[in-house]
């Protein structure tokens, strides 16, 4: 996202700092939303003013990297080729949605563009954040998503990634929201990793909050999504050590947004997961291992398969 492009807020002056325009920017929209749902906007607001963070939130990359990184982990194919189901969830669905899209950061009139949430008009998509080396949050949930379809797929699901960087940009969020839903989804969890300043570390589970506007009505989807998040937190947390996010979600690791299109549109249970901080050197030491991917994935897909019942 280009901060040029920022509404504009009361509080924005040319004369601070691109760090704090987004800030500010963030926090004005913050407050214009707040007329419509004062309690939750209240906790959000907080978690802004205090960290910045948001998980549909993005900088431009600092260094450019080729729009086609290598993945370590080779795609089965880009047409998920469900073999025979067999397996203790065969017949279950699980949408897997990698945050945001290597080239997106190319594309930003297409992704600056608003879409329909229901409860308001966001951004298309954005540009995800990168480590201070320049590896791309893009690339990290890619991978971990095409891990998570590899454990996923040998106990018998279906799995859907949104996208595999097999298209220039995007998808927007209303469009990822509605790949799990047309899918009839048994569970769906969008992949990322956020984008804070040194010294915050930790994972959070990002949970729907009750929202209804236009196409949005989460009243349904609320009760199980927190139990699929939280079984996908306790599971991360065991299979890779990390601990909840020190930054926010009060040690829980827990966060509930109602400001996300891809939690609002869903029909289905979702989350989203924030894997680490990209900008903490010592969480990134661990996005940018391999070894600590799988772990990731192995825990991301133990806390489904547990939702599943598997
Ligand atoms: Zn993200």
């Amino acid at each position: 996202m280009r901060y040029d492009d920022s509404p504009p807020s009361p509080e924005s002056a040319s004369s601070v700092s691109p760090d704090r325009r987004w800030f500010t920017r963030r926090s004005g929209l913050a407050v214009g939303a707040a007329v419509l749902a004062p309690t939750l906007l209240a906790g959000w607001v907080l978690v802004q003013l205090t960290t910045g963070a948001g998980a549909d939130d993005a900088r431009p990359p600092r260094i450019v990297m080729p729009a086609a990184a290598p993945s370590p982990t080779p795609s089965s194919s880009a047409a998920p080729a469900t073999p025979q189901a067999k397996g203790p969830l065969a017949g279950k669905t699980v949408v897997i949605d990698p945050g945001h899209n290597t080239g997106n950061f190319k594309h930003t009139s297409e992704i600056d563009k608003k879409v329909d949430i229901g409860t308001n008009r966001k951004e298309c998509d954005t540009t995800g954040t990168t480590t201070n080396a320049g590896y791309m949050e893009a690339e990290f949930t890619l991978d971990v998503s095409r891990r998570l379809r590899t454990v996923l797929e040998a106990k018998g699901v279906k799995v859907v990634l949104t996208h595999e960087a097999d298209r220039a940009w995007g998808p927007c969020i209303d469009e990822r929201a509605r790949i799990g839903n047309e899918a009839a989804a048994d569970a769906v969890v969008s992949v990322h990793a956020d984008g804070v300043s040194s010294g915050n570390r930790g994972y959070h589970i990002i949970l729907p909050a009750k929202v209804k506007g236009g196409a949005a009505d989460t009243a349904k989807i609320v009760g199980p999504s927190r139990d699929l998040g939280e079984r996908i937190g306790s599971n991360f947390a065991r299979t890779t050590g990390s601990a909840p996010a020190n930054y926010l979600g009060s040690g829980t690791g827990l966060v509930v947004r109602d400001d996300l299109g891809g939690l609002n549109l869903s029909t289905r249970p979702k989350v989203f997961i924030e894997c680490g901080n990209m900008r903490d050197a010592k969480d990134a030491a661990l996005l940018t291992s391999p070894e600590w991917r799988q772990k990731a994935a192995q825990g991301i897909a133990d806390g489904i398969v547990g939702f599943l019942g598997g």
